[in-house]
């Protein structure tokens, strides 16, 4: 069972929790009678459990969000008070940056330990350049789209938890350790995983948003996201002697 210490106090909205079914605001996820007595709220709209995931173990959480269930990617990014954000968000640029090395080593013959340590560099800027144009990207698209008459998360807030979307890289990872890099097909499994998990974070983000304008947003953040990592590998094939 989940600590439900970890269930946030401070959401910041209205009300500190949303029901992960229909999103409707409610003011506490589990009012406690004592150590023992625990009663889980029940949302008034849709008559369900508001987030059945305060009971849920974080393994059995994690299943779900490799599911893509939208409940799941609520809980986690809205009712809990989860805050290492930044780190795991360096644990998928370090991901993705060690996928774009590996490669890249795959298509050269051969290389000098010091080419080896500068292309991870490079990877590693790359990686981070991409991630940082997606997520303000997505972030000031939505900002724009939304508009100032509507809610809009915090710019923390908001770019803090979109790393969630990027957590596909790590079974990249795994797949290079199990070689299943190799195959084109698996390459685009994975980069459709992580499409639609940024799709799912993105219509966490702004439930306001339709689905098809949460598409659209991410979409143009992919390609924004694309484009500086182009810009940056031709300025290194330009300048670069290595
Ligand atoms: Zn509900």
């Amino acid at each position: 069972m989940t600590d439900l210490s970890n269930v946030s106090e401070s959401a910041p909205s209205e009300s500190k929790y949303v029901c992960v079914n229909c999103m409707k605001p409610v003011e506490s996820l589990y009012t406690e009678y004592s150590k023992e007595v625990i009663r889980i709220t029940e949302c008034s709209k849709c008559k369900k459990i508001a987030d059945k995931y305060i009971e849920y173990d974080t393994v059995l959480i994690f299943n779900d969000l490799f599911l893509q269930y939208s409940a799941a990617y609520r809980h986690l990014l809205l009712n809990t008070n989860f805050e290492s954000y930044a780190r795991i968000g360096m644990l998928f640029i370090l991901a993705d940056a060690y996928n774009k090395w590996i490669l890249r080593q795959t298509h050269l013959q051969s290389a000098r330990v010091y080419d080896l340590e500068w292309h991870f560099y490079e990877a590693l800027i790359k990686s981070s350049l991409e991630c940082f144009t997606y997520l303000l990207t997505s972030y000031f698209l939505s900002l724009y789209i939304i508009g100032k008459n509507s809610k809009m998360h915090p710019f923390k807030f908001f770019v803090g938890r979109s790393v969630v979307g990027f957590f596909g890289n790590i079974f990249v990872v795994f797949s290079i350790i199990w070689h299943l890099h190799e195959y084109e097909s698996y390459r685009l499994l994975m980069k459709l995983f992580i499409f639609i998990s940024q799709i799912q974070v993105q219509k966490t983000l702004c439930p306001s948003l339709t689905t098809t304008m949460c598409v659209i947003i991410v979409m143009i953040s992919i390609a924004a996201r694309v484009g500086i990592g182009f810009i940056f590998s031709y300025f290194i094939s330009t300048f670069s002697t290595i």
